[in-house]
């Protein structure tokens, strides 16, 4: 995978991706179910069409969220045509930067603002 812009993958390596495209959107979740995912008070992600981002690895899923079944990272939710990457999976840091928030209604109240353009109380629309 040498020579993709954004490569990433699981804690043990098992689960690879990468892809040369921008992606169509970044974003941070806070809802409830992401928090449970991912373990951690909100997530980020970046998403794609799911035609130009090459997976190797078997995954597991729980619905459409992908983790890994040997180290048990999450590394992608796959919804409909799109695939959303957990900007965390990345192998370099400051390679995506989020522009909305949503769920702010469950936002931890210590978190300090983003610098995003919008914030959604529910879902994005
Ligand atoms: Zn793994
Ligand atoms: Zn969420």
């Amino acid at each position: 995978m040498e020579g993709h812009y954004f490569t990433g993958g699981c804690l043990c390596g098992k689960v690879r991706l990468a892809t040369d495209a921008e992606p169509s959107r970044v974003g941070i979740c806070h809802c409830l179910d992401c928090r449970k995912q991912y373990g951690a008070v909100f997530y980020t992600f970046a998403v794609f069409p799911d035609t130009v981002v090459t997976v190797t690895g078997e995954t597991a899923h729980y619905g459409f969220r992908h983790f890994c079944p040997v180290c048990g990272s999450s590394v992608f939710d796959k919804r409909g045509s799109e695939i959303e990457v957990n900007a965390g999976t990345l192998d370099s840091d400051n390679l995506v930067h989020p522009t909305y928030e949503t769920w702010v209604c469950r936002r931890e109240r210590w978190l300090p603002a983003f610098p995003v353009d919008h914030r959604y109380e529910h879902d994005h629309e």
